[in-house]
């Protein structure tokens, strides 16, 4: 049986890897569908400590991945699709149907792109409507593209996507930004950035590849067609949290619920990071509570024992 296995290969996963690793706890980390989490689909990160000129987000978790492995920790690829309590510990069923036994378990598998859920989404799906920039903005030189949302990562993704694009339009469903003053300013300050306000996009539409969407005014309810190439969005994320619906506890957004010290309900089952993180969602924030997780299992295997 494992001492400890990690769900998640991002930035918190990462840490809770470096930390039980230096702890001679031998951990097992398993990568889930997206391997390195969201910073591999970021660019420039500016507010981690330790790098006064940015550092590129895949780098950064690139560079955690390698620490960790230099302690030992070894990495798998391959997704868990199941979870259950077992004598003495929890059994983890990988998706060829291989299963894992181990004592505890660190759950970080992060959140993913929040979607719109239209029907003309899915039908463009990769044909002009994405979820990141940074993978897919130089598919857009000399295009003109829209930005859906009103966060921290719109305004970067549309920042972004100004080096490629001749217009970046930003829509929002409201009339003011949730964004910081520092990206809100920034986005402002390019001259490729347009707004428009109160606004839902109610359809996609295209032949093979998107030229348009229809605009749904929310205070008018007019509807209109606005022309362009792609459709990137950035309305926030959801948890990554199916294969543990009616196995942990959940708040209403299915995020896991966590203690001060990242215990979820189930004895030896810590959360960290984003699956579990409803307010602050900062790669620091992530990687400390994947540092608190790692601590907390130490102890718990101590107590165990
Ligand atoms: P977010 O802050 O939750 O913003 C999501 C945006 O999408 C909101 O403006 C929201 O509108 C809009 N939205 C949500 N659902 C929608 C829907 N169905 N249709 C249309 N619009 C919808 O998410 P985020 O921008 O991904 O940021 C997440 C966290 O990461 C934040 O804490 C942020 O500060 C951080 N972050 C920081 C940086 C940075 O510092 N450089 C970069 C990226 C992210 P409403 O405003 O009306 O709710």
């Amino acid at each position: 049986m494992e001492n400890v296995i990690i769900l998640g290969t991002g930035i918190s996963g990462c840490t809770a890897a470096i930390y039980t690793a230096r702890a001679n706890l031998n951990p097992l980390i398993i990568s889930g569908s997206e391997d390195g989490g969201q910073l591999t689909l970021t660019t420039d990160v500016e507010n981690f400590p330790g790098f006064p000129n940015g550092v590129q987000g895949p780098e950064l978790v690139q560079m955690a991945k390698k620490q960790a492995e230099r302690f030992g920790t070894r990495f798998m690829v391959d997704i868990v699709t199941d979870f259950n309590p077992i004598e003495g510990g929890y059994e983890l069923t990988l998706m060829g149907g291989d299963k894992l036994q181990t004592k505890t378990i660190i759950i970080s598998t992060g959140a993913s792109a929040r979607w719109l859920g239209l029907p003309s989404e899915e039908k463009f799906k990769g044909r002009g409507v994405t979820t990141c920039a940074t993978c897919d903005g130089a598919f857009f030189k000399d295009k003109e593209v829209i930005v859906i949302g009103g966060g921290d990562s719109a305004m970067e993704e549309a920042i972004f996507l100004t080096k490629f694009a001749t217009k970046v339009t930003l829509i929002h469903r409201r009339s003011e930004l949730r964004a910081s003053k520092i990206m809100r300013d920034r986005a402002k300050n390019n001259s490729k950035i347009g707004y428009v306000w109160n606004s839902e996009v109610a359809e996609i539409f295209g032949d093979k590849l998107v030229s348009g969407v229809k605009l749904k005014n929310l205070e008018t309810g007019e509807i209109s067609d606005f022309k362009c190439d792609g459709v990137f969005l950035a309305i926030g994320h959801v948890p990554n949290t199916t294969i543990f619906q009616g196995k942990l506890d959940l708040d209403n957004h299915g995020y896991l619920k966590t203690d001060r010290f990242t215990n979820t309900n189930l004895p030896g089952v810590f959360a960290a990071g984003d699956v579990q993180d409803t307010r602050y969602r900062q790669a620091i924030t992530a990687a400390g509570s994947g540092c608190q997780a790692a601590i907390e299992v130490e102890k718990y295997l101590v107590e165990l024992e």
